[in-house]
């Protein structure tokens, strides 16, 4: 029997959109601002689990540059 596989998602940043008002770090780990003054995320795969906080992230988002797939 094929062992039942978690469910991962993608993560995409338009870096060059971002305008790094860090909202998205203040609500999501998984998001960190990088030398350059943009967030960009820890992981781009990530589980169920980290879903939530990086959709919270993604519609806190002003100009709209993380996609979750
Ligand atoms: S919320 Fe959007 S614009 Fe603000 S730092 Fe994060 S990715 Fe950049």
């Amino acid at each position: 029997m094929a062992e039942k596989k978690e469910k991962a998602y993608k993560i995409v940043q338009e870096h060059e959109k971002c305008i790094g008002c860090g909202a998205c770090a203040s609500i999501c780990d998984n998001w960190i601002i990088g030398n350059d003054g943009k967030a960009k995320p820890k992981k781009t795969t990530i589980s169920e689990k980290e879903l939530k906080c990086n959709k919270d992230a993604e519609s806190s988002c002003p100009v709209n540059c993380i996609h979750v797939k």
